[in-house]
């Protein structure tokens, strides 16, 4: 597959520290954009939540964060002009992805609703089941095979294990996640839910881990040693991550981010950046931190980066060949392909890198 990807690091920030207010300042276009797929992840602190739109201005949304983030998910689409969204996809029954999925379905009509089906008890399921009879939206259950066109050139592939499901595993609700390919000309996304181990292990065994290979994934399980390894990253062969997370169980864990980095794949974080933006006309790829979003709710260690020395414990990026580190929302951060990620600047040091003067700000 031919593209070119372009990652637009100088909309990541307008600064090194970043100014207080920055009203959409190198955020995104708020209207649908001619002949390009948008796809938001946005930053729900600890939890998912990932909207769609096709650039015929189809829309879907994939979970929504905690109950508490659903005034963020709304805000947030609202401030994109949504005003319906065509499907919404809960990706498994945790709070953490269908909490904030309440409120956005009790102020906006939802075309259909796609879930694999799976249930087991819990209150947030309840409510939120509750809602969407109330509301008479119309389910439609997805499973391994399943397919679904947005719109012309717009395609969904799903690869999720069918009822009985899998039982038995560490946790069962992560292991029946609603995984999926997103496909728009050569740009694939992969949607993975908080798929760990078993439900990789199924898939590897179906017909449809054809549908596998994608150049964007949403890392699973927030970052979670279980959501990544070595042979599923072999198997879909990613360019870019984006990991949505708010810092909460260790999220991202170490072994995660060192797989991704010991593949190649770009790195990007909402527990750093904020929601971050793809956008995509079919063949080239461009990723840029969404400033316009409002902050996630009051996940401790969630604070925007910029709002505290981004460095203070925390990761930086470092340039391969001019062996230079830089603060993750550093505007001069260098191209994907020569980006290594460093899990603190003691790291960095280590192997020999030096501080980027301008958005350390020591030494
Ligand atoms: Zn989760
Ligand atoms: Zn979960």
């Amino acid at each position: 597959v031919a593209y070119l990807a372009l990652a637009v690091a100088a909309l990541l920030a307008a600064g090194c520290s970043r100014p207080a207010e920055s009203p959409r300042a190198g955020g995104a276009p708020a209207g649908p954009a001619g002949g390009k797929l948008q796809v938001w992840f946005i930053n729900v602190g600890q939890g998912d939540s990932e909207f769609i739109r096709t650039p015929g201005g189809k829309t879907i949304l994939v979970d929504g964060g905690r109950q508490v983030a659903g005034p963020v998910v709304l805000a947030t689409l609202r401030r994109l002009g949504v005003q319906r969204l065509d499907w919404v996809v809960d990706s498994h029954p945790h709070e953490d992805h269908i909490g904030g999925l309440i409120d956005v379905l009790a102020a906006l009509p939802a075309g259909q609703i796609l879930d694999a089906g799976y249930r087991y008890s819990s209150p947030a399921l309840v409510r939120y089941l509750r809602l969407i009879k109330e509301r008479g939206y119309p389910f439609k259950k997805v499973e391994a095979g399943s397919t679904l066109d947005a719109e012309a050139g717009v395609h969904l592939e799903f690869l999720t294990p069918p009822s009985p499901y899998l039982q038995g595993t560490d946790s069962d609700p992560n292991n029946n996640s609603v995984v999926f390919r997103l496909t728009f000309g050569n740009v694939r996304l992969l949607f993975t839910g908080d798929m760990e181990e078993a439900e990789r292990q199924w898939l590897y065994g179906q017909p449809t881990a054809r549908w596998l290979p994608a150049e964007v994934l949403k890392a699973a399980h927030h970052g979670s040693h279980n959501g990544t390894d070595n042979e599923f990253l072999r198997r879909v062969r990613p360019r870019y991550a984006i990991i949505s997370s708010g810092h909460e169980y260790g999220h991202p864990h170490t072994e995660a981010l060192q797989a991704l980095q010991q593949a190649g794949v770009a790195i990007y974080r909402t527990d750093k950046l904020g929601t971050i933006q793809v956008t995509t006309d079919g063949s080239r790829i461009e990723i840029a931190a969404d400033h316009g979003t409002p902050a996630a709710p009051g996940a401790a260690g969630a604070a925007p980066a910029g709002a505290a020395p981004a460095t203070a414990g925390g990761e930086v990026i470092g340039n391969r060949s001019t062996r230079v580190y830089h603060r993750p929302d550093c505007p001069a951060l260098p191209r994907p392909e020569n980006q290594v990620h460093f899990s603190s600047e003691a790291e960095a040091k280590r192997l020999g890198y030096r501080p980027h003067r301008a958005c350390i700000g020591h030494e």
